[in-house]
């Protein structure tokens, strides 16, 4: 099978640039792929890298769509590098957009709202629950750790009954601040911690799984796990906290998700900053996953300057019509 191949380079604004522990993040890059079979069906893959995540750069994904032509075998498709995550999400994209929809899975899963760190928090939770979003998480880390603790119960004394509130703290704490943080959670509805302390540091690996075993409310992992390996490496861990997945950077995908469904884990699917495009697949496959519904870390929308590369407008729920009406040819011509 040869496939009709062409590819457009985006670099967007964000409508607010993204603090992430590496700076300010203004500008997203990546890729649109677009493939034609032989009997003129078209689909779409997004090549959706985040810098600092060590998978292959735009650059390096670009170079490489270039080398195949505007005519392309699926054997060049299945012969990448193994560290091309980013394009062999894009491709995988491809791939399951040519399959029959599913119809098994999720009709709908709710979104968490994401609430900015510090007390500009709390002005925004009743709006937010007032239009039906009972998830919210909430960006911690930012402040000192005692200002942040001693909004923790003025937060969640304004969340609705019933709701869940998840932290994230992306790697910002040391060892006896996260212990600070969840003895502190122990005894409050937080659905889990996510990251609580950096990836990269020495002896991260034990320093979560000790938190883990010694307090009871759940760990998520989000700057953990980047590509596949590092799922399977978890997992092979006996890894019980959550598994916060980026669908676009994960590379086999299929194959992970595979592997969490057997396991039982608990999964949460979480935006990548990517386009509607590659967000139309991630949202797809977060539905058929099946499973508790868990919140989407979908909240993320209106994310760019320019509103025709968003997903769906923000709302409590995403529905599969919400994802189903998304026309990647949109974000196509808005680059052409
Ligand atoms: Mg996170």
């Amino acid at each position: 099978m040869t496939y009709r191949f062409a590819y457009r380079r985006y670099s967007l604004a964000f409508r607010a640039p993204v603090r992430t522990a590496h700076g300010a993040w203004a500008q997203r890059e990546g890729l649109i792929l677009r493939f034609e079979n032989e009997a003129g069906a078209i689909t779409w893959g997004e090549v959706a890298p985040i810098p600092w995540f060590g998978t292959e750069t735009v650059d390096e994904a670009e170079a490489l769509c270039r080398s195949w032509g505007e005519k392309v075998a699926i054997d060049a498709l299945q012969a990448l590098p193994s560290n091309y995550t980013a394009l062999r999400s894009g491709l995988r994209m491809v791939m399951a957009g040519e399959l029959k929809k599913s119809t098994a899975g999720h009709a709908y899963l709710p979104v968490a709202a994401f609430l900015p760190a510090g007390r500009e928090a709390l002005a925004q939770v009743e709006p937010k629950a007032e239009i039906g979003f009972r998830t919210f998480k909430w960006k911690v880390g930012v402040a000192s750790a005692a200002d942040e603790l001693a909004m923790l119960d003025d937060l969640l004394a304004k969340l609705p009954e019933g709701s869940k509130l998840r932290l994230d703290a992306n790697g910002a704490w040391d060892r006896r601040t996260a212990e600070r943080w969840l003895e502190r959670c122990a005894d409050r509805p937080i659905e889990f911690i996510e990251q609580p302390v950096a990836a990269n540091i020495r002896g991260a690996t034990d320093l979560l799984l000790g938190l883990a075993g010694d307090y009871p409310t759940p760990i998520g992992l989000d700057e953990s796990l980047v590509v596949e390996g590092d799922v399977i490496h978890w997992l092979e861990l006996g890894w019980s906290g959550f598994y916060i997945i980026k669908s676009a950077l994960i590379g086999d995908l299929d194959g992970v998700l595979g592997r969490l469904s057997t396991a039982k884990s608990r999964v949460v699917f979480s935006s990548a900053l990517e386009t509607a495009v590659g967000a139309q697949a991630a949202l797809r496959t977060a539905l058929d996953f099946g499973g508790e519904a868990r919140a989407l870390g979908y909240g993320v929308w209106p994310l760019f300057v320019d509103s025709r590369f968003d997903g769906p407008a923000l709302a409590p729920f995403i529905r599969r019509d919400d994802i189903e009406r998304i026309d990647p040819d949109n974000v196509w011509n808005a680059l052409s």
